[in-house]
């Protein structure tokens, strides 16, 4: 199965929970800003990502939506 996943990074807080969740690591925090003032998580995507869905479950935010296919 692969997947595919889209941050919301305006209402991103950068925790980074996302990232410690993803065993593939394939998101890490942007360098630059969002509208909250936070440097928000973002994606690199790859064939590594099989939609698991574990970033998107622990975001306190839900600003992650995870797209799945095959
Ligand atoms: S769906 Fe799984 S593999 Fe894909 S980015 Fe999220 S945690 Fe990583
Ligand atoms: S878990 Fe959610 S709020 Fe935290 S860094 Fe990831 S996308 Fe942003």
């Amino acid at each position: 199965m692969k997947g595919k996943i889209i941050i919301d990074r305006d209402i991103c807080k950068g925790c980074g929970y996302c990232i410690k969740a993803c065993q593939a690591k394939l998101i890490s925090l942007d360098k630059g800003f969002n509208a909250l003032g936070h440097h928000p998580a973002a994606a690199f995507m790859s064939n590594n990502c099989n939609g698991c869905g574990l970033c998107a479950i622990v975001c306190p935010d839900i600003a992650i939506e995870v797209f799945r296919e095959g």
